[in-house]
């Protein structure tokens, strides 16, 4: 389905639900054609690929890269701070932090990485490394003329180091990418995600207060979004002030990692370890600040206040 926002700026939702393996892009019929995102699958077949001139990715995420394909005569652009994930499978992996599986869930992880066993149809590629031939990169604050509008790349990091959502001020819209205001909240699972990162992005959002919000999980947002932003980044908030109420005595991390802060989901073991890589980038996070600090037995404890 399309939606509309202006005669050129067209919002792309995938025929299911923009959720894995699946998200919304955003289609910009100008001048110089171009897709933000790629990963709303059959849908693409009402759009003239070859006339695509331009795809940039918000961020390397399968679930926004993996129609790719479809525009194979396309120049395909992502964030500076991103461009490994598209030419180094190593990173790559690295990046999704299975490292520490074992670590967090206490035993080795099952060979069955990826999620490949019942992908639809029009999911042209298979989860995992993408080589992307990429023809350029863009950086935070780089005009992306597209004829008769433009956009501004604005590095939105936390989710992935590479996150970008894009802007356009003339219409005040704004395509916000994995800042996705989920009802589950934000999502920094990943072994490269980090929550000050998320933090200051959300809160330029917040500063920038478009018009109309699009995100690439959920519907067109438009009138103040600003609260919307809040409650989302809120969820992650509530989540580190539990933790830090569970510290107010020393807590070896295997306790810590027992809290279950995740919001109810489909309860696989996935979940369950990104929700404890987000404790942990908690843990992270209250150490860097000096809030705790690990003891010599491995406990975490809170530093005494005042
Ligand atoms: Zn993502």
């Amino acid at each position: 389905m399309f939606i509309e926002l202006t005669a050129c700026i067209k919002v792309i939702r995938p025929d299911s639900r923009a959720v894995f393996p699946y998200s919304n892009s955003l289609y910009i019929d100008g001048e110089r054609q171009t897709l933000i995102d790629a990963g709303s699958g059959r849908v693409y077949q009402h759009l003239p690929p070859e006339k695509i001139e331009t795809l940039l990715f918000s961020h390397y995420h399968f679930d926004h890269v993996h129609g790719w394909p479809y525009f194979s005569q396309a120049q395909f652009m992502a964030g500076e701070e991103e461009r490994w994930a598209f030419e180094d499978e190593t990173e790559y992996h690295l990046s999704a932090g299975y490292q520490y599986w074992e670590e967090l869930m206490g035993q080795k992880k099952s060979m069955n990485w990826n999620r490949t066993a019942e992908l639809p149809d029009d999911v042209l590629v298979k989860p995992g490394f993408q080589p992307i031939a990429l023809a350029g990169t863009f950086k935070d604050g780089d005009r992306l003329d597209m004829g008769q509008s433009y956009c501004v790349a604005l590095h939105t990091p936390g989710h992935t180091p590479g996150h970008y959502s894009f802007y356009f001020p003339e219409e005040k819209i704004l395509f916000a990418g994995d800042l996705d205001l989920s009802p589950r909240g934000p999502w920094y699972g990943g072994a490269y995600s980090d929550f000050d990162d998320l933090l200051q992005s959300v809160e330029r959002l917040i500063q920038l207060n478009p018009d109309v919000l699009v995100s690439s999980h959920r519907r067109v947002f438009e009138g103040d979004v600003r609260p919307l932003l809040r409650q989302y980044i809120d969820i992650a908030l509530e989540r580190e002030r539990k933790i830090l109420q569970f510290l107010d005595q020393p807590r070896t991390f295997r306790e810590i990692m027992s809290l279950d802060l995740s919001v109810p989901g489909d309860g696989s073991e996935h979940e369950l370890f990104w929700n404890r890589m987000m404790i942990k980038k908690h843990l992270e996070r209250f150490c860097k600040h000096e809030w705790i600090y690990k003891r010599e037995d491995g406990c975490y404890v809170r530093y005494k206040e005042g």
